[in-house]
């Protein structure tokens, strides 16, 4: 696997590969990689012809910054795992790399209705900071096809319409959440649970897959109250229990029965913020 620190020397490699045909595929991460990690490796190997990882954790979207120095940071072990994997080409850059100015005169993208809900809401100049990275790292890389995880599914949404506002030709792949054996879905910052937190974790799961049980035409309402309940009842600080139409995120109070439906939670076990998803209809 090759490494890359610099922008200037990724871009020759890249252009080199692609002058030979060869298609890019893209999984970038923030690190403290894990098996959700790995399946975007895998996915991406197995259709294109170069996969490129590249392990940032990104200043600029991290809205609290007691979180950004908390973030766990594990690169022997991502190495280690990104030669298991097979993957191609490791990008590894500098905060200096990316924002050779700073992160404080940053382009600002008209993320629209995207980011006045759920995790926009919640996390005020999160997708900015992500619209700014992926910004960067899209128009280094120049992927073929970029492939995300479901997991962020509002960030999937995001860098759907970041891709479609820069008029890049980068094809978006949503990969599937991978889980624990007791549903928690994988995260970077599972390693943040203490081990009576990380039991509790698996709540979340239980209180998607109950909200799939009850979910039923007409009001809705209840079932999001039920599922905080739920999960206030296991310790939790519940930022929002939401069901939302799939395609545009608008929150429904009402299911007509046709709407492709999300539901999605986020919530606190002390300090530490898990989310995750479920689309409940097919
Ligand atoms: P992160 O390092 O958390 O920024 O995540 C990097 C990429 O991995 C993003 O596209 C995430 O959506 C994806 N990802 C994170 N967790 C999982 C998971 N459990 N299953 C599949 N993909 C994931």
């Amino acid at each position: 696997m090759l490494i890359f620190h610099n922008i200037v020397n990724i871009s020759s490699y890249l252009l080199q590969e692609r002058n030979a045909g060869n298609r890019i595929g893209f999984v970038p991460t923030m690190g403290a990689l894990h098996q959700g990690h790995l399946s975007l490796i895998e996915q991406s190997k197995q259709q294109t012809q170069l996969t490129i990882c590249s392990i940032f954790v990104n200043p600029a979207q991290f809205n609290d910054p007691k979180d950004y120095e908390k973030y766990p940071l594990t690169i022997n072990g991502d190495v280690e795992m990104l030669l298991t994997s097979g993957c191609d080409v490791l990008f590894l850059p500098s905060a200096k790399e990316i924002y050779p100015e700073g992160t404080l005169h940053l382009p600002h993208y008209n993320l629209g209705y995207l980011e006045t809900v759920l995790e926009g809401r919640y996390r005020p100049g999160h997708f900015q900071g992500v619209c700014q990275v992926m910004d960067r790292l899209l128009k280094i890389i120049k992927p073929d096809v970029l492939f995300m995880g479901q997991k962020d599914f509002q960030q999937c949404m995001v860098v759907k319409k970041l891709i479609e506002l820069t008029g890049l030709s980068t094809q978006l792949k949503i990969g599937s959440t991978l889980r624990e054996a007791d549903g928690l879905a994988m995260s970077s910052r599972n390693m943040q649970l203490n081990e009576s937190e990380r039991k509790r974790a698996s709540a979340i799961f239980e209180t998607l897959s109950w909200i799939k049980e009850q979910l039923q035409v007409g009001n809705v309402v209840q079932i999001k109250q039920g599922a905080s309940h739920l999960l206030e009842e296991r310790g939790f600080r519940v930022d929002y229990t939401e069901l939302a139409n799939a395609e545009t995120l608008e929150l429904i109070n009402e299911w007509n029965g046709t709407d492709k439906v999300v539901a999605v939670i986020a919530a606190y076990l002390n300090e530490v913020r898990l989310i995750d998803n479920s689309i409940l209809t097919s």
